[in-house]
């Protein structure tokens, strides 16, 4: 029974990456209703991919540059002005693929950077082993992955270290939020995780009101953050003035603090999907 299941798996994973150059939407919308159960399929080492393209990196050190996206169903926490909800919610169509399959598309994609994202890529068993993968890609020289500071990143960060060790260089870094008041999810912030960041990592604390402007300086000068990764501070699109935000910034002298707006929210306005 058990291996009827997995053969199953990965034929939809097959022939999945084989629609590959279809567009993500019709793998996912075409190929989630003859899956076996989804249980099966993550036990076969399957993820479900909500989406995948390649658009420029809207966040981060790497605002403005080219990327391959995959984007993971599900998320372990619910913040208040979160802009990819659909993709949190467990009935959202996914294309479950291979390791193998995923590192098809980026391949296809010719892609330097590589950007692992969701709701909550950490909570995926098989990441470990994509991004291990996706580092043994020729073209591949960065996998970033965008986490919400409530899950463990050791298992990432352990694997980071030993592939800097190899020859291929490729580096691995994170893009973690952290969580202010006014996206009632701060109490789940996991603060082992901090203790974890280097320089290629990067603590971005998203601003919902003058509150989380005054917990994010604090926390910036508790943990001595610029001294550790790169600190951004960037605005609930549409909610705060950026301006107040960079008043803030020079006037409290936080040097080593980076003000970013969201670019794909600039460039693609109410597109929700694909950028
Ligand atoms: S962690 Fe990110 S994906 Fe999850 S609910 Fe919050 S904003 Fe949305």
């Amino acid at each position: 029974m058990k291996r009827r299941t997995t053969a199953r798996c990965t034929a939809v994973a097959e022939a999945q990456a084989a629609a590959a150059e279809a567009g993500p939407a019709e793998a996912a919308g075409g190929s989630a209703a003859e899956a076996p159960s989804e249980a099966a399929c993550a036990s076969d080492g399957l993820l479900p991919v909500a989406e995948r393209f390649v658009s420029l990196n809207g966040e981060g050190p790497r605002a403005g540059k080219r990327a391959a996206f995959v984007r993971f169903r599900g998320c372990n926490l619910a913040c208040s002005y979160c802009d990819t909800r659909w993709a949190c919610d467990p009935a959202c169509p996914v294309a479950w693929e291979s390791i193998d399959g995923l590192a098809s598309f980026v391949a296809a994609q010719e892609a330097e950077l590589v950007t692992l994202t969701g709701g909550e890529p950490m909570l995926q068993p098989a990441l470990a082993p994509l991004v291990e993968r996706l580092a043994g890609l020729s073209r591949v020289r960065f996998v970033e992955i965008e986490t919400n500071g409530a899950v463990d990143v050791g298992p990432i960060v352990r694997l980071r270290a030993d592939l800097a060790r190899r020859p291929e260089g490729v580096r691995v870094g994170l893009t973690m939020d952290w969580k202010l008041p006014s996206s009632g999810m701060e109490r789940h912030m996991v603060r082992g995780n901090i203790a974890l960041l280097g320089v290629d990592d990067t603590v971005k604390f998203v601003i919902g009101d003058e509150a989380d402007l005054r917990r994010a300086a604090e926390a910036v000068r508790a943990f001595d953050l610029t001294s550790r990764c790169n600190v951004y501070f960037s605005p609930v699109f549409g909610a705060v003035d950026p301006a107040d935000i960079a008043r803030f910034v020079v006037d409290g002298r936080l040097d080593g603090v980076t003000l970013q707006v969201q670019l794909h929210k600039i460039l693609w306005p109410g597109q929700e999907k694909g950028v």
